[in-house]
Formats: structure tokens, C-alpha cells, sequence
């Protein structure tokens, strides 16, 4: 809730009009309490692991033959049910533990100093902030999913999540209840460093689950804007990791590809890309309708 009771009240105690955006956030915030505006997140949360994964669902039951090249294990076809049931899963999860997270965590939000009033921050802070909050998030992840991959973490909490051998865009968030709460804590710990405005916040949120599904989907698009960012891992990278299953000692990072480049926890991954370049150079192979491609390929090569 912001304490002015008009625009010409904010404008006058801030020296300077408003910009638009400053505008559009006092006509939607102004009389909502901040309570309300931390709650958003729920909703984009039911929102997103709905609607996103949806394209990439459909693209299951029909894969049009022109990205098929693109599909990371062609051999791998999930029927429909599989889909619906993994949906149902995450969305228990969220409503019973995810959900009522949120809605208790407010006095967190509180407490680090996430702001919701006005002036709202410059393009250049919010990607700043969000930068931060990745590489912290990622490096926290990192080591919690390495732990996880230890005989007791394994066999009592990760192992849902390795459920799927080829991940899907619904899959992203599919885990065990204490997993979903373990990983949620390095999620936090950026915004509680560096404490934004609550639209950093939110878009933190959308963008990070945004990513775990790209992260997740199955496929490797070339044209794909995550391609663009430095020592990002996308869903190839993390594809692998699904592919080895537990005994997976390789790609444990989230998001970026640089702690598993320094613990040297990359390698089987590195060796195993060499080997299908090498195969498809000698081969020839060109990917036709995707049936080159996968970690599998041509496993008697080995
Ligand atoms: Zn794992
Ligand atoms: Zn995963």
C-alpha cells in the first residue's frame, strides 16, 4: 500500500512526475496491501507450471517433423497420461506445501526489506539484482542437488525427481515435497542480500521458474534467447544429468555451466558430447527427422 493518497500527492513529495510505469503501479498498488502484492507469487506460480509447459505437452503428441532435430531423446515417447499425472503431482505440492509457504513467509519478506512503494527501480538495478540473485541461487543449488545425489539424499528425497530419464517442461518443479522446500531456501537468499522492489521480486520468481522449464523441456531450440547468456546450461546440459539418473555424478548446476566447471563435476558430460560429435562427423549423420540425436545414439561405438 503506498502512502499517497493521489498521484499529484506522490508526485509532489517525489519532486518529478511520475514515469508511466510509476503511474501503473500506483493505480494497481495503491490501496492493496502489501500482503496481497507478496501473494502475486502464488498465482504466477499456479500460473506458469500451467501455461508454459503446455506447447511443449502438445509438442509430444505431435511433433511437427521440422523440430524434430531438435528433440533431445528422440526414442523417448510419454504418453499422455504421464503428462496429466505428473501435472497433478506439482500441483499437490503446491497446493499443500508450496502455497501455505508463501502465504507464512510474508514476515521473511518483511524482515530483508523487499519494498513495494515508489520510486521503482531502474531497468538497470532490477538486472542487476536479478543477476545476483541467479549466481547466488545457482551456486546454493549447486551444492544442495550434489548432496541430494549421496546414498541417503538419493534414496529418500531425489529420487522422484530422477523419475523422469527424459525430462519434460512439467517435470521442472516434480520432487519430493522436501525437496521443493530445500531448494526453495537459496531462492530466498539473493532477495534477502540484495532486497529489491517487490517487482524484482516477482519477476525473480517468473523468470526462474520460466527457466527450471526451459531447463527441463526436452528440447534444445538454436534459437532459443538463452543461448545468448554466458555459461548458461539450458536444457541439453541438464537433460544429461536426467539421462544418467541417479549414478549421475555430472551436471548438478541449475543454471549456469561454471561450478560444475570448477568442482570438475562436468566431465562425464564433456566426454560423452565429444564422443556423439565424433560418431556424427564420422558418419555423416544429419539429424534427419531427430533419429541421430540423443545421449544413447549409437551406444556400440563405446
Ligand atoms: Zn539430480
Ligand atoms: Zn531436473
Amino acid at each position: 500500500m503506498l502512502p499517497y493518497e493521489t498521484i499529484a500527492a506522490a508526485e509532489s513529495t517525489m519532486g518529478r512526475n511520475l514515469t508511466a510505469a510509476e503511474a501503473l503501479w500506483f493505480r494497481y498498488s495503491a490501496r492493496m496491501p502489501d500482503y496481497l502484492l507478496y501473494c502475486h507469487n502464488i498465482f504466477f506460480l499456479f500460473v506458469i507450471f500451467t501455461l508454459v509447459p503446455l506447447p511443449l505437452a502438445l509438442l509430444e503428441v505431435r511433433l511437427p517433423s521440422v523440430l524434430a532435430p531438435y528433440k533431445l531423446q528422440p526414442k523417448v515417447h510419454l504418453p499422455t497420461s504421464s503428462f496429466f499425472q505428473c501435472y497433478k503431482d506439482v500441483m499437490r505440492v503446491f497446493l499443500l506445501v508450496v502455497g501455505p509457504l508463501q502465504l507464512f513467509s510474508y514476515p521473511s519478506k518483511k524482515f530483508v526489506g523487499i519494498r513495494t512503494g515508489l520510486p521503482l527501480p531502474s531497468a538497470g538495478e532490477v538486472a542487476a539484482q536479478l543477476a545476483v540473485y541467479f549466481l547466488i541461487e545457482d551456486y546454493g543449488n549447486y551444492w544442495i542437488h550434489r548432496l541430494l545425489h549421496g546414498r541417503w539424499g538419493y534414496e529418500k528425497i531425489h529420487h522422484v525427481h530422477h523419475e523422469f530419464t527424459a525430462p519434460i517442461g512439467f517435470a521442472a518443479p516434480y520432487a519430493h515435497w522436501a525437496e521443493v522446500l530445500i531448494l526453495g531456501i537459496p531462492s530466498f537468499v539473493g532477495p534477502a542480500i540484495a532486497p529489491g522492489h517487490m517487482i524484482t521480486f516477482w519477476l525473480w520468481i517468473i523468470l526462474r521458474q520460466v527457466e527450471a522449464i526451459e531447463t527441463h523441456s526436452g528440447y534444445d531450440f538454436p534459437l532459443s534467447p538463452t543461448k545468448y547468456i554466458p555459461f548458461y546450461g539450458g536444457a541439453e546440459y541438464h537433460d544429461y544429468h536426467h539421462y544418467v539418473g541417479g549414478q549421475s555424478q555430472s551436471n548438478f548446476a541449475s543454471v549456469f555451466t561454471y561450478c560444475d566447471y570448477i568442482y570438475g563435476t562436468d566431465k562425464g558430460y564433456r566426454y560423452r558430447k565429444a564422443q556423439l560429435a565424433k560418431i556424427r562427423e564420422q558418419r555423416g549423420a544429419g539429424g534427419e527427422n531427430g533419429e541421430a540425436n540423443g545421449w544413447n545414439y549409437n551406444e556400440k561405438f563405446e
